[in-house]
């Protein structure tokens, strides 16, 4: 399933250029257009998945795709043994601004705990 408005899927799609980084069959990851660290993938699922609270029992292979992608990411980046951080935010006070699920893998630095 997609969604024709929605930035992701197009990304997905190829209808929008992205700096992809990982893909196959179920997921894309590509580089965040304003980076918060010195690497910042997002890694999305193919199929139209607005927020967490979405999620369907069906999508617990897909969503494992995410952090297996996430793992071979950060090694390929070379953050994997400093330590690196993924977040998915839900929803509005979360900061979610892209209603198509995305998980954030965030490296290169020193990251605060707890986030702002
Ligand atoms: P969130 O605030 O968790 O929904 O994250 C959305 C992320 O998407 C932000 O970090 C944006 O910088 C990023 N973003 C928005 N548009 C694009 C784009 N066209 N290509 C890559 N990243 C994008
Ligand atoms: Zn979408």
């Amino acid at each position: 399933m997609t969604d024709p408005n929605c930035l992701f899927c197009k990304i997905a799609g190829d209808e929008i250029e992205a700096d992809v980084v990982y893909q196959n069959d179920d997921i894309v990851a590509f580089r965040d257009i304003n980076p918060q660290a010195s690497t910042h993938v997002l890694v999305i699922p193919r199929r139209h998945i607005a927020t967490l609270n979405d999620l369907q029992d069906e999508d617990a292979k897909t969503v494992g795709s995410l952090f297996l992608a996430a793992r071979d990411i950060a090694a390929r980046e070379g953050i994997a043994a400093d330590g690196f951080r993924t977040v998915m935010n839900c929803n509005a006070a979360a900061g979610q601004t892209v209603f198509h699920i995305h998980l954030h893998v965030l490296g290169g630095r020193n990251l605060d705990w707890p986030p702002g």
